[in-house]
């Protein structure tokens, strides 16, 4: 059984109770976990208060070292780390490999950039003033992820969050704890109480850490429902949100792409961790010349994928997180059909894969804006193929929804690329490219998708708060102060 790690030290906590890790591919029990308490979250905010006054003024450049060990650990421990994100998350170990690298290179990103990153003078209304724009840490922060990339997620909170002086206390989902929990030695060279990773319920845990009133930011990743939820708890204290939460993104392909390119970026995008990616392609709109050609070809693509456990090399499409998750896609994938939907490849449990939560990556046509499926993500490997007439057309579609998170358009016509960038409604927008993160890139949603930005600078002022500072060096006596003159 892995232990919570509060204060530097394993605990098993004092609730008693457990959380079960089942492998998504075999549904074997890969490891218990505690299920931790309101005692847990206590223990842990109080851990972390105690270390950020030493913490907050360790000089940046030694913080900046730390981060970058903090790296290195991470990289030494790469397969350790993948095969354990494999076996709970269910992802390919290939993929796996590349996420802990990217989570490395997160925290080394942040090392350099805290190195210069303090603040600014302006100019003062006299001489002999000093006027400061100061960027101070806030204290504790809550880190609470998502089960779909737990590591990455998390270090896109923790190395902006660590470098600007604040400590962290961090919940992983209940399904993915595991990889979490092992990142102790990763950290285990701060101070005692900088890094604090406690597992239990959302809704009690959690709960628990954003209504904290030690707590003064919360970092969350998921799913809007909880997002809401969590804006409505923070309101009570006007604590700093970020949240990071669904999407619907829309794929637009124009009759002037390289359909085969374009093509094999939507499988991609479409299929990608079985769907369960929050900026996967939910809608294409393929302009009407190609449209039946984009079909066939898609089609023949994603009926060729391997679908199979994570640990297989081989393997493209992997399973669902958990059994309840399978059976909603399926059953939103039999009401889409109810509705009209023609299911072209796909839309079923692939027969030969006895154990685990899969589904065979589907193509569904025939679909009408408005369709059920069409409003809320899915977060499966299903992907709905539409026609479009005109590029107005396109954006309309594309932008007609509540979730602003990410969008890729497939084009090589450079004045469509321009209005399609400064028109569409999404804080991550790429063009022939999908899914391609950049530390310095900030990221993050639009509308219902969210509030702020990780990575790049604005990933680190999400736990940063402004201080102004007016100092009169000479101290003279001003001529408007009482008593006035006459
Ligand atoms: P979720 O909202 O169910 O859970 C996310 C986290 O919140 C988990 O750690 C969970 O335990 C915790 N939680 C649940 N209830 C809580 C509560 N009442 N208070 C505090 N914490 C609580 O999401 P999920 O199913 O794990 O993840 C899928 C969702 O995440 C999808 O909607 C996806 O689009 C979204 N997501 C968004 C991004 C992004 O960057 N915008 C990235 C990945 C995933």
């Amino acid at each position: 059984m892995r232990r919570l790690w509060i204060d530097g030290e394993f605990t098993e906590g004092s609730t008693g109770r457990t959380i079960q890790v089942v492998d998504p591919a075999t549904e074997e029990i890969v490891d218990v976990v505690p299920k931790g308490g309101v005692a847990e979250v206590d223990r842990a905010v109080a851990a972390a208060g105690r270390a950020f006054p030493a913490w907050k003024r360790v000089p940046a450049l030694e913080r900046a070292e730390l981060l970058v060990e903090t790296a290195r650990r991470l990289r030494a421990n790469r397969e350790e780390f993948a095969i354990t994100l494999t076996r709970e998350t269910g992802r390919t170990l290939r993929k796996n490999r590349g996420y802990v690298d990217w989570s490395a290179t997160c925290f080394e990103y942040y090392a350099g950039l805290i190195r210069d990153r303090r603040g600014r003078v302006i100019p003062s209304a006299e001489t002999g003033q000093l006027n400061l724009v100061l960027q101070e840490p806030m204290g504790v922060v809550g880190c609470i992820v998502p089960f779909n990339y737990p590591l990455m997620l998390l270090a896109w909170k923790v190395a902006p969050a660590l470098a600007a002086g604040n400590v962290v206390v961090i919940k992983p989902a209940s399904q993915t704890p595991l990889t979490t929990l092992d990142l102790s030695r990763v950290f285990d060279h701060l101070p005692r109480g900088v890094v604090n990773i406690i597992t239990g319920a959302g809704a009690e845990v959690g709960d628990a850490l954003v209504m904290h009133p030690d707590v003064p930011c919360i970092a969350f990743t998921g799913s809007t429902a909880t997002g809401q939820r969590i804006y409505r708890m923070g309101a009570e204290r006007i604590k700093k949100l970020h949240l990071e939460l669904g999407g619907s993104d829309a794929v637009i392909v124009c009759a002037d792409c390289d359909l085969e390119a374009a093509t094999r970026a939507v499988a991609w995008t479409g299929f990608l961790n079985a769907g369960q990616v929050c900026t996967s392609a939910e809608r294409v709109y393929v302009e009407q010349p190609v449209h039946r050609r984009f079909l066939e070809m898609f089609s023949a693509l994603t009926s060729k994928l391997v679908v199979g456990p994570g640990m297989d090399e081989k393997t493209e499409v992997t399973p669902l997180i958990g059994r309840a998750e399978r059976d909603q896609v399926e059953a939103r994938v039999q009401q889409a059909r109810r509705e009209g939907a023609e299911i072209v490849t796909g839309g079923r449990r692939p027969e030969r894969l006895t154990k685990g939560w899969f589904y065979e990556p589907t193509v569904l046509a025939g679909m009408r804006h408005g369709m059920s499926l069409l409003k809320e993500e899915i977060f499966g490997p299903v992907v709905p193929i539409l026609s479009f007439s005109t590029f107005d057309e396109a954006l309309d579609l594309a932008n007609d929804s509540p979730y602003g998170l990410g969008a890729t358009l497939f084009s090589t016509d450079a004045k469509k690329v321009r209005r399609y960038y400064e028109e569409i409604q999404v804080g991550n927008v790429w063009v022939n490219d999908p899914l391609v993160d950049n530390p310095a890139g900030p990221f993050g949603g639009m509308k219902m998708s969210g509030l702020g930005r990780e990575l790049g600078e604005e990933g680190l002022l999400e736990f940063q708060q402004t201080k102004h500072v007016h100092w009169d060096i000479e101290g003279r006596i001003k001529p408007w102060w009482y008593p006035l003159a006459d």
